[in-house]
Formats: structure tokens, C-alpha cells, sequence
């Protein structure tokens, strides 16, 4: 282990006074941009290439549309970026012109200088010399680019009033293909479909065009979203009116946050506050169709901002992603287990972690193994990423790098579930993963009994009944709380987090307590693995992004990075603890069933009701 150790310390310490590290990174990571479009790449993989020529082939038939300057298919919507003739070609356009131009008038100057020569010198023109041949194959072979180049499409442009299968693509009043690019305004009116339209939906319904392509062929999302809710409708039999198409801006989601969009799924957002943390107020947004869920945090609110507030403190801060890896024996497994888990290689790790962005910062590597498997999961900061993206890059990075002195380590996958990510595990319960949080307030007994109507000790025995030994009786998993879930998930959808990981996010344990002399009650929420971020994903949509902008979180924080998503966390285990005491105090005051049964099925005034179940 010495010995590899110091033979990766020279190579790192050459790193850094020789060739850049990315030179060595795996190909996906190491062009040096922070962030890679590999969402929009993968996407575009999909698409057959005989496709992909197809439009190619169609842009060099329409001379009226601009050929605008070779590049790659554009990752971000919104890119004016258009598919080209070039894009078939080894070399742009430009430059295979310049070239077959030149080509043509050299060759051909040279042969009627040649030809000027044989008649002055009187010589028989089919005798060729050796330099003669070069220069009549350039000729030729230029004459045939330029003809078949410039000619065919000038002859198409008089005489392609016929189109073929999917000609309709490309008719004049509609944007040219760009792949991946959308235009922001439709030009369609709602629901409606115009006559090529119609024909698209039925090649779609044939099965002669993939769904999946609409968007790239089209260039217009909310058209191809159009198309291809029509094209289901057909397919199915049923219609989908209850489900808007309009009013949404579906470039915005291109290749980033949903594939073959079809309309979108509207749900209300109620606040809940002012939430009193840390001595500011917050007005907390949720995305729900939970009746009473809002009415009953609020209340928790309520009760909080009567104390004199809650106090949070991010106890830590790191995302995680665990790789696993197999060795022929078990030997070589605890090997490289000790040697990423030895401090003295710490910083030549982190070197190599560190380079998948600047906001990165490796802060651990915890091993576990399996017989020969190696489990190692990386934990870092992201900023204000929530950091799947970030954390997947570097450990890409180090895996490749390992590679070199492990050449007997096979890369089974980058996650081996010991991250463990939207999945209930004790992992994440015991170690964390995002954001480890604790939020406590003490709550005064006159608050107690008038806001919440019910008294501490009620509440400190429900609590152990119910929270404690309760869930230990159900073999809990992190589920020591009432409802800590119901507030997670309806933050996450309303902030544009990724709700699956409500899984982990919920873990939490509800701690109640009499204090000051048994009179007021200190409750704490403590909530390991809160994963929030407020760049990247779903917070850059514009309902999702105005929510964290109301709670003044929104996008990246420039001063500290990584400071919006940490008071992103706070806020969100501040309002479950307001969730939790509502619920449990409506529980301890037998009021549960009763609030349902008045508010769920009626349409009374929502602002009176009390709290939900759990
Ligand atoms: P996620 O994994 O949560 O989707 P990513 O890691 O993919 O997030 O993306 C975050 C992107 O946002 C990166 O490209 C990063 O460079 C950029 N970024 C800009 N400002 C910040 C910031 N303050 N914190 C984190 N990332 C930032």
C-alpha cells in the first residue's frame, strides 16, 4: 500500500506542475465545462440517425433557408442554433466550399495553361503528363462537389412542389428543424391543429414517426406537445381535456426535466406562515391536494411565531453517491477500501474529485464491502445544487483515475445503492445525505392550550406513545415523527426539488419535552438528509423559481454558495416542525377525525380548519 501510495503522490504532484488533470479524466467529464449537457445529448443519441440525415438532406434541398455556420446541436432550449447541410459533411460548410472552389480554379487554370502550351508548342492534346493526371481528377472531383452542391438544390428549389413522407416538416410557414431547440411562442392556437399538423399526427399514430422526435423535427415544443397529445388520444380512444396544454412554456423543460410532454398537471400551492425561524419570517409555499395540510401548518406557524420563534442549525452539509466496484478477491477490495479511508491520501483525492466543478468540494469516503464488492461512498459540498449531477462527475473522475493502479477494479456502476438515493435506508438515517438539520422551539403552555388546544403533558406523552414507541414497534425507519413527509413533499413540488427524494428527506425524529418547570413545551425536529437545492433541476421553471423567490432563495447564492440551499433546509425542517405540533396536538386533543370529516368533504371556509391526518 506504501508503494502505491507514493507512486499516486508523484503522479499528483506531476499533475500539478505538468499536463492539466482533465487530460486524464474520462471523456464524458474532462472538457472542463462545468456542467455537461449530457441530459440533452442522450436525449439526442436516441434519435435515429437516418433521421438525423434526413433533415440534413432536406436543408440542402431548401436554398431559401439560411445555412447558418456549422456547431453542435444546440443543449440548452432556447439556443437559435439550426441543423445545416455542413452537419453532413466532415468539415463545415464553408470550409468544404472554400476548398472544392479553390480546387476547381487551380486545377482548371493549371490545365489551360497546359492546354495553351500544347497548342503553342504544337503538341497532340490527349498526351497527358504525369502532372496532367492530379490535376484533371481535382478538376473533376471539384466540378462534381460543385454541381451536385450548389446545382441540385438550385434545380430542387423549381421543382420540388411534390413532397415526400415528411416534407411537411419543413413547409415554409414553419420553423426549420432544430433538434432540441424550441421556440418560446407557439404559433398554433389552443387545441387546434392545422392541416400539416393532422398529417404528422397520423404519421405519429402509423408509427412513422417516433414520438420522441416531435420536439427536434418541429422546433416548436408546445406544437410537438400538441401533436403528440393528439396522437395519444387517437392511440387510446380517450381524450385528455381535464389536462391543460396551453399556458406553459415547454421549451423550458427540454431536455432537462421531461421527456415527451403531453400537458402538465396543475396543482393548487397554499402558504403557510409567517414561519418565525432564526429570528426572520418566511411565508412557506406548498404544492398540495391534501385538504387541511396548509391550515394545519399555518397553525404550527401560528403557535411558533406566539414563542418567540424557532432556531435551526445545519449540523451538516454533504451529497452522496457510492460507486460499487468488484476485485477478484476480497483482499484486493480491502486494499483499495484502505486506501481511500487513509487521511494521507485525502488531498490527492480530493484533487481529483474537485475538478468536476467549482462548487464540489470532497469532504469523505466511507467504504464498505461484500465479500470482493466495494462500496464507497462519496460525500460532498455542492453549493446550491442539490448535487446528484456534481457528485456523479467526481466520482467519475476518481474512478477513472483509480483505474490506473486498480487496472483489476471493475466499475460494476457508479451507484451501488450505498448512497443510497429515494430509497429508505439506514444509511442516510445514521450518516446523512444533503443537508443534516435540527430545529427546535419551546412553546409557551398559554400557546399551548389557545392555539393548539391541548396542554404539554398531553402532548409530551402522545409524543412518546406514538412517535417513539410506536414507530419502534412498526420497525420504523427514520419514521420517528406524525407527518414530517406531508410538509417535505409538498415544499419539494412547489420549490421544483425532486419529490421522489421525499423518501430520505422525511426521516426525522419528533422530540417533545416539559420545560421551565414543566410548564411550556420544547419540541425539535431532527432531520438527517434534507436534499434541497436552489439551482439545477426543476428550480429554474418559473413557477417553481417564483416559489423560492418568495422565500428568497432563489438561484445562487454569489456571495456563499451553497448559503440559499442550506436556508432552503432550515426552512423546510422549520415548517415541519410547526407541522409536527399542529398534527399532534390535534391528535392529543381528539380532534383529528372530526377536522377531516368537516373539511375534507366540504367546501366550508378552508382558513378554520384544523389539522390533517398523518
Ligand atoms: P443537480 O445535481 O442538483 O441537478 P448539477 O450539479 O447538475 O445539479 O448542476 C448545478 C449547476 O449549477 C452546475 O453546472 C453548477 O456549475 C451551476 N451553479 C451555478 N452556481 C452554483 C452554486 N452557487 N452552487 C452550485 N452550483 C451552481
Amino acid at each position: 500500500m506504501t508503494e502505491v501510495r507514493r507512486i499516486i503522490t508523484r503522479r499528483v504532484l506531476s499533475y500539478k506542475t505538468s499536463r492539466p488533470l482533465t487530460s486524464r479524466l474520462s471523456p464524458t467529464f474532462s472538457n472542463g465545462r462545468e456542467r455537461e449537457s449530457y441530459p440533452p445529448q442522450s436525449l439526442l443519441s436516441l434519435q435515429p440517425v437516418d433521421l438525423r440525415m434526413e433533415f440534413r438532406r432536406r436543408a440542402l434541398s431548401k436554398p431559401h433557408r439560411s445555412l447558418t455556420p456549422a456547431g453542435a446541436f444546440p443543449a440548452k432550449s432556447g439556443s437559435s442554433t439550426r441543423v445545416q447541410a455542413s452537419d453532413a459533411l466532415p468539415l463545415p460548410i464553408r470550409h468544404t466550399n472554400k476548398l472544392f472552389s479553390v480546387l476547381f480554379m487551380a486545377s482548371m487554370y493549371y490545365l489551360m495553361c497546359r492546354w495553351r502550351e500544347k497548342i503553342r508548342t504544337g503538341a497532340p492534346l490527349h498526351t497527358l503528363t504525369l502532372s496532367d493526371i492530379p490535376a484533371i481528377v481535382g478538376f473533376i472531383a471539384s466540378l462534381v462537389y460543385l454541381i451536385s452542391f450548389f446545382g441540385i438544390a438550385y434545380v430542387q428549389s423549381f421543382v420540388s412542389s411534390h413532397y415526400d413522407e415528411d416534407d411537411f416538416l419543413l413547409s415554409s410557414d414553419q420553423p426549420a428543424p432544430c433538434p432540441l431547440t424550441c421556440s418560446k411562442k407557439s404559433p398554433l392556437a389552443a387545441e387546434s391543429l392545422f392541416g400539416d399538423d393532422e398529417e404528422i399526427v397520423s404519421a405519429v399514430v402509423a408509427g412513422k414517426i417516433p414520438s420522441y422526435v416531435l420536439e427536434a423535427k418541429l422546433g416548436d415544443c408546445r406544437r410537438a406537445a400538441g401533436i403528440r397529445r393528439e396522437a395519444i388520444s387517437r392511440l387510446t380512444g380517450r381524450g385528455m381535456e381535464g389536462l391543460p396544454l396551453d399556458g406553459f412554456d415547454y421549451s423550458s423543460i427540454l431536455g432537462q426535466c421531461c421527456e415527451m410532454p403531453v400537458g402538465y398537471v396543475q396543482l393548487p400551492v397554499g402558504i403557510a406562515g409567517p414561519l418565525l425561524l432564526n429570528g426572520k419570517e418566511y411565508f412557506v409555499p406548498m404544492a398540495t391536494t391534501e385538504g387541511c395540510l396548509v391550515a394545519s401548518t399555518n397553525r404550527g406557524c401560528k403557535a411558533i411565531a406566539l414563542s418567540d420563534g424557532a432556531v435551526c442549525v445545519i449540523l451538516k452539509d454533504g451529497m452522496t453517491r457510492a460507486p460499487v466496484v468488484r476485485f477478484a478477491t476480497a483482499k484486493r477490495a480491502a486494499e483499495l477500501k484502505f486506501f481511500l479511508e487513509d487521511p494521507r491520501n485525502f488531498e490527492t483525492l480530493e484533487i481529483v474529485f474537485n475538478r468536476s466543478s467549482r462548487f464540489a468540494k470532497l469532504q469523505g469516503i466511507k467504504c464498505s464491502l461484500a465479500g470482493k464488492n466495494l462500496y464507497m461512498r462519496f460525500s460532498c459540498l455542492t453549493g446550491d445544487a442539490m448535487g446528484m449531477n456534481m457528485v456523479s462527475k467526481g466520482v467519475q473522475n476518481v474512478l477513472d483515475w483509480l483505474q490506473n493502479d486498480f487496472p483489476d477494479m471493475d466499475v460494476i456502476s457508479i451507484s451501488g445503492n450505498f448512497c443510497s438515493d429515494k430509497k429508505p435506508a439506514a444509511v442516510n438515517w445514521i450518516e446523512g445525505r444533503g443537508k443534516s438539520v435540527v430545529c427546535e422551539a419551546i412553546i409557551k403552555e398559554e400557546t399551548v392550550r389557545k392555539v393548539l388546544k391541548t396542554t404539554v403533558p398531553a402532548l409530551v406523552e402522545l409524543n412518546t406513545l406514538k412517535n417513539l414507541a410506536g414507530s419502534a414497534v412498526a420497525g420504523a425507519l427514520g419514521g420517528f415523527n406524525a407527518h414530517a413527509s406531508n410538509i417535505v413533499t409538498a415544499i419539494y413540488i412547489a420549490t421544483g426539488q425532486d419529490p421522489a427524494q421525499n423518501v430520505e428527506s422525511s426521516h426525522c425524529i419528533t422530540m417533545m419535552e416539559a420545560v421551565n418547570d414543566n410548564n411550556d413545551l420544547h419540541i425539535s425536529v431532527t432531520m438527517p438528509s434534507i436534499e434541497v437545492g436552489t439551482v439545477g433541476g426543476g428550480t429554474q421553471l418559473a413557477s417553481q423559481s417564483a416559489c423560492l423567490n418568495l422565500l428568497g432563495v432563489k438561484g445562487a447564492n454569489s456571495d456563499s454558495p451553497g448559503a440559499n440551499s442550506r436556508l432552503l433546509a432550515t426552512i423546510v425542517a422549520g415548517s415541519v416542525l410547526a407541522g409536527e405540533l399542529s398534527l399532534m396536538s390535534a391528535l392529543a386533543a381528539g380532534q383529528l377525525v372530526k377536522s377531516h370529516m368537516k373539511y375534507n368533504r366540504s367546501s366550508k371556509d378552508i382558513s378554520k380548519a384544523l389539522p390533517p391526518d398523518s
